[in-house]
């Protein structure tokens, strides 16, 4: 990470009053957020920036915005373990490359996107996203821990069915979100 861009990340800080220091704080912060959590069990999208936190995309700020917009179309209960578990990382543009030394991993599971992910249309960037976390969500494998590795058929058949099911997911959460948006809409008078 190039020197300005720290700099910018402690702006950053001040201005949101968010820290580093993730690890202790952030489970006061998001029992504190719990008691927003409305009848609908979804939280909105400023909560979730904040739950994040900076380290969560690694300072990637406009990553951390995108992916507050888009939890919240997955239920509460899920965006806390994701938040807890995992980091969405995604390839600075303006770098080569980037070294991230296991200690600040913390045994984290990782949702990695590609820099084209911002010019996705609205639609596909929510799919790209939830996608990967339904991936974590349901625990699955990457294919370098497949059985029969040797077997491309065996681990295209392991491949094929993981990737059907993140989708049905996908599918599930965005329908029973779209169901409670719905519930929220005030009827409609006379006609
Ligand atoms: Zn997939």
């Amino acid at each position: 990470m190039p020197i300005g861009k720290l700099a910018d990340l402690n702006a950053r800080s001040k201005r949101t009053t968010l820290t580093f220091l993730w690890e202790g704080q952030k489970v006061n912060h998001l029992e504190q957020r719990r008691g927003l959590i409305i009848e609908n069990k979804y939280y909105d999208a400023e909560t979730i920036y904040d739950m994040q936190g900076a380290f969560f995309t690694m300072s990637d700020d406009r990553l951390r915005h995108l992916i507050a917009q888009v939890f919240t179309k997955i239920p509460a209960g899920v965006v806390d373990q994701v938040i807890d578990d995992c980091l969405y990382l995604i390839q600075d543009p303006e770098e080569g490359g980037t070294y991230f030394p296991n200690t600040i991993l913390k045994n984290k599971h990782i949702c990695m996107f590609a820099y084209p992910l911002f010019d996705e249309p609205k639609k596909g960037k929510v799919f790209t996203i939830l996608h990967e976390t339904a991936h974590y969500y349901l625990k699955h494998k990457s294919p370098f821990e497949f059985d029969n590795l040797t077997d491309p058929n065996s681990c295209g058949k392991q491949y094929n069915k993981q990737e059907k099911e993140a989708d049905v997911l996908v599918d599930k959460w965005i329908k029973d979100w779209e169901n409670s948006q719905a519930k929220l809409r005030p009827k409609k008078k006379g006609g």
